[in-house]
């Protein structure tokens, strides 16, 4: 026990690279076969063709708050954010490669939670972490993490194959994610009404069943994960495609905390609130997983909104934009 505290003390400076080398080689299990691990200067694997590639970063100050978020969470959620990519194109993750650059202040045991939650979630996922770079940070922790898969069936999911006739679904449910954030931000409503929103902002789960399940099902027309708020991707689903979505706000599915804020504001949060990491798919019949029908795909462009079977105009409001 005193062994234990004693090596998570200090600072990351008092540690120094190799230590940290060591801790990253420690946590990361190969769920994966490798021919090459850690330790060289590249790994070497071999993997079933076809590879689907995303990349997704995580910065202090744009992504997380230290004050906020544990480190293990954030590790998981690196995790997490990246894998719900992997999952909307409707394939398994296998492979990643980590990139951390850390001040060199931060204290040792965060780093070590960091990595406990990064080798956890992959983990938990099937995915080998093997290989990546750490560096020094003047400023902010920045993290990143690229993620290699491989496809469930031979065809990706896409966001270009919503077609004419076909229904809009969503899983799980909407706006949880930013009243979590909103929460910890404000401590509004009491936090310890809504525990599982601030869960679903801390450590989303990525949607990978639910992911394979379309990628096997005759019916399925477009997919993508909702990162930016149901708004913008949908926007972005529709411009894809081609096509327009008729979206009905009675349909939308609220996060169960939502009912403890205004019904503005739970609508704002559904809408723009991003980081939900649910899919949004459209497809001809009934779905193969546990999904909302929110609408219909139509011809045109852009989203309509209705309400209680009527046509609304929402004020223009993006999702989360980084620039
Ligand atoms: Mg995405």
């Amino acid at each position: 026990m005193t062994a234990t505290l004693l090596s998570a003390a200090g600072t990351l400076a008092d540690h120094g690279e190799s230590a940290l080398i060591a801790a990253i080689v420690e946590r990361f299990t190969t769920p994966q076969p490798l021919d090459v691990g850690i330790g060289d200067d590249g790994a070497v694997f071999r993997h079933p063709q076809p590879v689907v590639a995303v990349a997704d970063a995580m910065m202090e100050g744009v992504h997380f708050d230290r004050a906020w978020s544990p480190a293990a969470t954030i590790g998981r959620k690196l995790v997490a954010v990246n894998v719900s990519d992997i999952a909307a194109m409707g394939g398994v993750p296998t492979y990643a490669l980590f990139t951390a650059s850390l001040p060199k202040d931060l204290p040792w045991s965060w780093v070590l939670s960091l990595l406990d939650g990064v080798a956890a979630e992959a983990t938990r996922v099937g995915m080998t972490v093997c290989g990546g770079d750490v560096t020094g940070s003047p400023g902010p922790v920045c993290l990143s993490l690229s993620v290699l898969g491989r496809l469930v069936s031979d065809k990706p999911l896409l966001r270009r194959s919503a077609r004419v006739g076909q229904s809009v679904y969503v899983t799980g449910s909407l706006g949880g994610s930013a009243l979590g954030l909103s929460v910890l931000q404000t401590g509004l409503p009491r936090a310890e009404l809504v525990p599982s929103a601030i869960e679903a902002h801390r450590t989303p789960t990525p949607r990978l069943r639910e992911g394979a399940a379309l990628s096997r099902w005759f019916g399925v027309g477009a997919c993508m994960d909702l990162s930016d708020g149901l708004a913008q991707d949908a926007s972005r689903l529709a411009a894809a495609s081609g096509v327009r979505l008729e979206l009905d706000l009675d349909r939308l599915p609220p996060h169960p905390g939502l009912a403890l804020v205004s019904p503005d504001r739970a609508t704002h949060f559904m809408l723009h609130g991003g980081e939900d990491y649910e899919l949004l798919f459209t497809g001809d019949g009934p779905p193969p997983c546990h999904a909302t029908c929110i609408g219909e795909v139509v011809a045109g462009a852009g989203i309509g909104w209705l309400r209680s079977g009527k046509p609304v105009a929402l004020t223009v409001d993006v999702g989360f934009s980084h620039f």
